[in-house]
């Protein structure tokens, strides 16, 4: 995964009252297919939610935790770590 090559967009979370960074799971394009809402990751949770359901992606907090989790792994291993 290229962070420089990641699409960051931004999208109103009414669960924290302003704008959020998300992006899309960077092996969807790995894949080669099209992404679905289950490939989507907010770039601020832990950071600005606290609630127990996402309300832009309707998911539990735990779902959206695991999803930026792998996130950061798929980063990790591309640096090399
Ligand atoms: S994960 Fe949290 S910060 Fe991100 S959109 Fe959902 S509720 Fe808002």
């Amino acid at each position: 995964m290229s962070s420089e090559k990641m699409e960051v967009h931004l999208a109103y979370c009414s669960g924290c009252d302003r704008q959020v960074r998300v992006v899309v799971n960077p092996e969807v394009e790995a894949e080669g297919r099209e992404p679905t809402t289950a490939d989507l990751i907010c770039l601020e949770h832990g950071t600005a939610c606290s609630g127990k359901l996402c309300p832009i992606f309707g998911v539990p907090s735990e779902e959206m935790e695991a999803r930026y989790g792998d996130l950061l792994s798929q980063a990790r291993k591309e640096g090399g770590e």
